[in-house]
């Protein structure tokens, strides 16, 4: 693909994942799409966040890809499913990029974290991109859900320094209707991260009346207990920041009363993970 392309032309400019953004990527031929994907040559940014404490250890420069095949419930940001909806940004932009802001991320002790969207829906750009962090000697983390950890070589995991791995339920049965997709990849992938030693934090959405299952949440504490690699949880409230954006989008959502969790039920869930043994918060 041409790095000349006019779209990518457009500013980085830091925005919010709250915003909704769509259609960035009109006029990108599909045959471009594609080869992008396999190469890694060009990304799909929904947007850039700058100055994050929340998404990894220090202060981040936060890349929100587009692109997901799962179709959460309580998703907060469904504008990043499609990927045509991401802006197109050429490895060589996004490192320039990131080569501006490598002293005060190291300054910060941050780095730079790859969320969406699934990031590794564009695995290629994903991996091309931490090489080049991690050549400037900044923190790598990846936010993902794991569906498609195996699309990453052991080496490739190797460009990544931690991983946000989100596990939304433990059921099997649950997980299809809350994700459309199935947990085992998920899990599957996080024991491989184990086996690798590789650090990981465990985030996971507390939706009332959907995810606050005592037994569920016990048999998630327990598994990850038992992995052994896992340096904290992080139990994220759901909210409704991104209701208008189902409603934009024409989407039918089914979380609209659904109220978010109370400090007492976070710190609850949180105790059920401590009750393991692992650093919850
Ligand atoms: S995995 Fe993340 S981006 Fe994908 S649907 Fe679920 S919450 Fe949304």
């Amino acid at each position: 693909m041409s790095a000349e392309h006019p779209l990518t032309a457009s500013p980085l400019e830091g925005r919010s994942p709250f915003d909704l953004r769509v259609n960035q990527s009109r006029g990108v031929p599909e045959s471009a799409i594609k080869q992008a994907l396999e190469s890694g040559d060009m990304g799909f940014l929904h947007s850039f966040t700058t100055g994050s404490t929340v998404d990894g250890p220090g202060v981040r420069l936060v890349a929100w890809t587009a692109g997901c095949q799962w179709r959460c419930l309580y998703c907060h940001n469904p504008d990043t499913w499609n990927m045509m909806n991401g802006m197109p940004v050429t490895i060589e932009r996004a490192t320039e990029e990131l080569r501006k802001y490598r002293h005060g991320l190291k300054v910060m002790s941050g780095g730079l974290t790859l969320s969406g969207g699934e990031p590794l829906m564009q695995d290629r750009f994903a991996v091309k991109l931490f090489t080049a962090a991690q050549a400037m000697g900044i923190h790598t983390a990846v936010e993902t859900n794991g569906f498609l950890g195996e699309r990453l070589s052991d080496e490739e995991l190797e460009k990544i320094d931690l991983v946000l791995l989100g596990i939304k339920t433990w059921d099997p049965e649950k997980h299809r209707k809350l994700t459309g997709k199935d947990i085992g990849p998920t899990l599957d992938f996080a024991r491989r991260l184990a086996a690798r030693k590789k650090s990981v934090w465990i985030r996971f959405v507390l939706v009332p009346g959907l995810t606050d299952d005592a037994l569920d949440l016990a048999q998630i504490a327990k598994f990850i207990a038992g992995l052994g690699n896992v340096e904290r949880v992080e139990v994220l409230p759901f909210h409704q920041m991104g209701r208008y954006k189902w409603k934009e989008l024409g989407i039918d959502y089914k979380l609209e009363d659904i109220e978010p969790p109370t400090n007492a039920l976070a710190e609850w869930a949180c105790g059920l993970f401590r009750a393991e043994g692992l650093k919850a918060n």
